[in-house]
């Protein structure tokens, strides 16, 4: 995965570089939309300023962020950094064809994995496990993923700002992070 090219050789101007990380005895997995630039840089999942708030999040749930990250597998629905956006403003999403290039490697994480608990981050990686749903339908619920799975799904961490200016946004992920610490407890994650 980390050699994979697919993405450049299609046209399109990621920064290869498989960014993931965790044991394949991890019981949990994190997915985000793409690695960011400080990920590419440092090869470490959430290692930017978007990580720090998810992590202040885990921490609400009980995790350490070195418990987490050495107990724990974080990846994402496509593993290159995509560069920035054309607008300037923030990186870019990734394409379709981009998400159905990488979409393999995801299914043998979750395969080699087996995660108990899925926790998909941002609406890209939400409607992986979930579908066409919108954030304030299903942050704060748990739902079978099949094959044994929980999803547990949050916000994207970098952004969400405006979408937790809203109160009932924040009560949101607070039952979400309630329900990750339940599970934390429960599953002895
Ligand atoms: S994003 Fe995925 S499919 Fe595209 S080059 Fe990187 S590893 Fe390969």
């Amino acid at each position: 995965m980390r050699a994979c090219r697919q993405c450049l050789e299609a046209g399109f101007s990621v920064i290869p570089g498989a960014v993931f990380s965790g044991p394949a005895s991890a019981r949990l997995m994190i997915v985000g939309q793409a690695p960011g630039v400080t990920e590419c840089e440092t090869g470490r999942p959430f290692n930017g300023s978007s990580g720090q708030r998810l992590f202040d999040w885990l921490a609400e749930a009980g995790w350490e962020e070195s418990d987490f990250r050495a107990g724990q597998y974080m990846t994402a629905v496509t593993k290159c950094y995509p560069g920035k956006s054309p607008n300037g403003k923030g990186d870019r999403a990734p394409t379709r064809a981009e998400q159905k290039l990488c979409a393999p490697y995801l299914e043998q994480e979750l395969t080699l994995v087996e995660p108990q608990v899925v926790v998909p981050v941002g609406s890209l990686a939400v409607r992986r496990f979930m579908g066409a749903v919108r954030l304030t339908d299903v942050v704060g619920t748990v739902v079978e993923g099949g094959e044994g799975r929980l999803i547990v799904p949050l916000p994207h961490p970098s952004g969400v700002n405006l979408w937790l200016n809203r109160p009932e946004n924040q009560e949101r992920v607070a039952e979400a992070l309630t329900h990750l610490e339940r599970l934390r407890q429960e599953l002895a994650l």
